[in-house]
């Protein structure tokens, strides 16, 4: 298997430590807002990255952290905490606010069928340990001490930019260009482990006694001290946005080959951005996309994991309404064709599902493997070779078609009543009572897929 590594920028062999088992920790959310598909697409590709490593036989064990304390509106220790930003605003306490977006993410990442990780780590879960490789790191020397904060001192640590590549020069030109909050800081780009409750942080809500004082953890050490705790001072893969390369994995590193003198990770995954219709998600475009909004709007969630495998993970995605209608198209005709399959073979084809494997673990190229599968749909094989290639395919695709397969025949004549009825409510305007008739029609087991001039009533098996 191949895996594009961030730190050596080319696409490595992956060879893990501790074969056959993997060690992958994944950035999770910061919980102060609605997941969007902007993040989805990041939670698919490492669904899809786990499944992978799963199917040729690595045994993964896969770390996702849950910000709920420390993460400023600026990465690079300017503004406010996103949790109690947010938490004022709603009127909530901050535990509250965490609990309802975590919860919002949870749903979210069912609705497109990824798998929960093996451990969910909560920051406010973990400040012992947070604090300890703090005290690590002053022992050794990479810190300072200001009224507002502990800060890491990154002239400490040589070849800081060792991720990013930036120059350090760059660097502290751009951090000098967010708000200067602490004087007492010696360099733009330190940045802190810990924050003191006084200041501007005098009324912060979340806070812990320390050996070093009152407080609270800056963002970047939490992701170091919970890796490193279920996945050990060294391991396999690390995920993340690209956004996080330049400030805060580079932290990452810094932090956690300072305080244990080993390299912390070997493969750095980065997944590329998700635009709408070429422009850049934000709140005042109104593109800020749900997952559970496009389902209000008819779509499947599964057609967005779907639209999410066309684009490779590492180039930028560009979401259109017309990208998401094909992409339920071509799913709808997967599972239609599934739902001809009579029966189901013992094994997959040999040579089909080597070619899939084989195009996701170049560095998974998912356009690829999706066209291998339809091209195995459109070969010569038996049916029941296919159904079991298929359903092997799924396995990694995630895209549930068996479950999802349907039967197009045999619909009674009191059911199809029932759908030209809703037909005609419709032609009259009349949603309410036709959306009444579709839930009827769906608890008894039958799907409705309304096309321009037909709707097409299926059933599940
Ligand atoms: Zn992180």
């Amino acid at each position: 298997m191949k895996l594009y590594n961030t730190l050596s920028r080319s696409i490595e062999e992956f060879e893990p430590l501790d074969p056959p088992n993997v060690g992958l920790y994944a950035c999770g959310p910061t919980v102060y807002d609605y997941t969007h598909i902007g993040h989805l697409r990041k939670y698919i590709n490492d669904d899809l990255l786990v499944r992978t490593l799963a199917a040729n036989r690595y045994k993964v064990r896969h770390v996702m952290n849950i910000t709920d304390v420390g993460h400023l509106t600026s990465d690079a220790d300017a503004g406010e905490d996103k949790l109690e930003k947010g938490a004022a605003k709603l009127g909530k306490s901050v535990l509250e606010v965490a609990k309802y977006f975590e919860d919002d993410f949870w749903k979210s990442l069912a609705l497109v069928n990824v798998e929960k990780p093996d451990v969910t780590a909560r920051a406010t879960e973990h400040i012992d340990d947070q604090i300890a490789l703090i005290e690590t790191l002053i022992d050794k020397g990479y810190t300072y001490k200001t009224r507002q904060a502990i800060y890491f001192d990154i002239s400490k640590f040589p070849n800081y930019t060792k991720l990013s590549r930036q120059k350090l020069s760059e660097k502290m030109a751009g951090a000098r260009g967010d708000v200067v909050v602490d004087a007492r800081k010696r360099n733009p780009a330190d940045f802190a482990l810990w924050f003191f409750t006084v200041d501007r942080f005098a009324n912060h809500t979340l806070r812990w006694k320390s050996p070093f004082g009152e407080g609270f953890p800056g963002w970047h050490i939490e992701c170091s001290a919970m890796s490193m705790k279920y996945l050990g001072l060294s391991f396999d893969i690390h995920t993340g946005g690209t956004d996080h390369i330049p400030v805060h994995h580079t932290n990452e590193i810094a932090q956690s080959e300072a305080a244990t003198g080993a390299p912390f990770v070997k493969y750095w995954v980065h997944h590329a951005f998700l635009t709408v219709e070429d422009e850049k998600m934000a709140k005042s475009k109104g593109n800020f996309y749900r997952i559970s909004e496009l389902v209000e709007k008819g779509y499947n969630p599964l057609a967005f994991r779907y639209l999410t495998f066309q684009t490779h993970y590492r180039s930028e995605m560009n979401f259109t309404f017309e990208s998401l209608a094909g992409a339920k198209l071509a799913l709808n005709r997967l599972y239609e064709r599934a739902s001809y399959f009579k029966e189901v073979h013992k094994h997959a084809d040999i040579e089909f599902e080597r070619d899939f494997l084989d195009s996701l673990s170049q560095d998974l190229n998912t356009p690829r493997a999706l066209s291998i599968m339809w091209g195995m749909l459109g070969s010569n094989l038996s049916d029941s070779v296919k159904a079991s290639t298929l359903y092997k395919m799924d396995e990694v695709l995630g895209l549930k078609i068996k479950e999802n397969a349907v039967l197009l025949h045999d619909i009674p004549e009191s059911v199809m009543k029932l759908v030209h009825d809703r037909e005609e409510l419709r032609k009259q305007k009349q949603f309410t009572r036709a959306d009444h008739l579709r839930s009827k029609l769906e608890k008894m087991g039958y799907i409705l897929d309304d096309e321009k001039d037909r709707t097409r009533v299926l059933r599940k098996i």
